[in-house]
């Protein structure tokens, strides 16, 4: 079997295709091969290694649509041929608590899909069977893949905190942001976009937001006291966060899940006394990630990607770096 995969040799290196000898399959993994991949912020923050947690050679990409091929002798829920989606986490230990709570994207063991494991740039991809899955019939299989990781990881800190009546304020709208919008908006709630870019508000209006306000704007920022009942903040850079706390109502939560670097500095009153939360989460369970493509297809919502053929990622990278892209990008297999 030919495989072939886009390796990063060291960080911040261009990506360069190479045969890969990925072995035998073990007894409890499927093969799928690769149809699209999307390309997250978080492929990016590990070529250049800004979390200091890459490991090279790596084998980028972990927001995977594709076709089973093959399936180990213990793999269970599948068939060979049945179209699969594979997102940040690829394998966990299925027996700890939180795997057999569902929760298997909190297992102490949990595989992220694109450090120390060969990712989804690639002709194909291996994976435990639990963290390949099945995609509903009516989803568009080819804009599908920003769903895998950034789909889940906004559509998780809605369903478990959310309620379709509540005021949500949604930071930062790229990859994971715009769909946030969308789920936000089809979920009932009044959505207000937070956006230092002034050229998307027209966009992010269609989508779903009431209001778009400058997260770059303290004044702004300050007007809106006491607002939202969730603000899902999904930028990685440093914001006027104090402003931000204190937009939320009585009871309301700030959710991160935009890796930022820089610590979030909080005073305790402005929790205390109006009994507000900070939380944050990681991408989503495999369960997590089946309803939310159930709730996707149900509603009609897909993100708003950018194409490149995989053979041009160099170029697609460079493209998200330059924070133009509008609002994912995705790579088509063409290898
Ligand atoms: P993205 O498409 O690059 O979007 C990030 C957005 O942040 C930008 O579109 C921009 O929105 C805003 N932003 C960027 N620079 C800014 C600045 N200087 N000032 C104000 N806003 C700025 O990235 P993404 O793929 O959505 O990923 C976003 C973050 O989520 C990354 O850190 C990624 O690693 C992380 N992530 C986390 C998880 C998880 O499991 N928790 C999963 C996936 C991704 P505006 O133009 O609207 O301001």
């Amino acid at each position: 079997m030919d495989y072939r995969a886009w390796v990063a040799k060291a960080a911040k290196e261009p990506l360069v295709l190479d045969t890969v000898d990925l072995g035998p399959l073990g007894p409890e993994e499927v093969e799928v091969a690769v149809e699209h991949c999307g390309v997250c912020h978080s492929d990016l923050s590990v070529l250049n290694n800004e979390w200091g947690i890459s490991e090279y050679p790596a084998i980028l990409g972990h927001e995977v649509v594709g076709r089973v091929t093959a399936m180990g002798p213990n793999a269970k829920g599948l068939e060979v041929e049945q179209r699969v989606g594979v997102g940040w986490d690829s394998r966990s230990c299925m027996h700890c608590h939180q795997c057999m709570s569902g929760r298997h994207h909190l297992c102490p063991e949990v595989q992220p899909t694109i450090i120390g494991h060969r990712g989804g740039f690639a002709t194909h991809i291996r994976v435990h069977w639990a963290w390949a899955i099945p995609l509903p019939e009516k989803l568009n299989v080819a804009e599908a893949g920003p769903l895998l990781c950034r789909g889940v990881t906004v559509f998780a800190p809605l369903a478990m905190y959310g309620k379709p009546t509540d005021r949500v304020g949604i930071i930062g709208i790229g990859g994971l942001g715009h769909m946030a919008v969308k789920f936000a908006a089809a979920y009932g709630c009044e959505v207000t976009a937070f956006t230092s870019s002034e050229r998307k508000v027209d966009e992010v209006k269609r989508f779903g937001a009431s209001h778009v306000v400058s997260s770059r704007d303290s004044a702004a920022i300050g007007k809106l006291r006491g607002s939202f009942d969730l603000l899902i903040s999904t930028v990685n850079v440093k914001l006027d966060w104090e402003a931000m706390i204190g937009t939320l109502a009585p009871d309301g939560r700030l959710h991160v899940v935009g890796a930022v670097l820089d610590p979030i500095p909080v005073a305790a009153f402005s929790l205390i006394l109006q009994q507000r939360s900070i939380s944050g989460s990681p991408a989503g369970s495999p369960v997590a990630i089946q309803t939310m493509l159930d709730f996707v297809s149900r509603h009609g919502i897909e993100p708003q990607n950018e194409h490149f053929p995989m053979s041009k990622i160099n170029e697609a990278f460079a493209r998200l770096e330059s924070g133009k892209a509008r609002y994912s990008i995705v790579l088509d297999g063409d290898v």
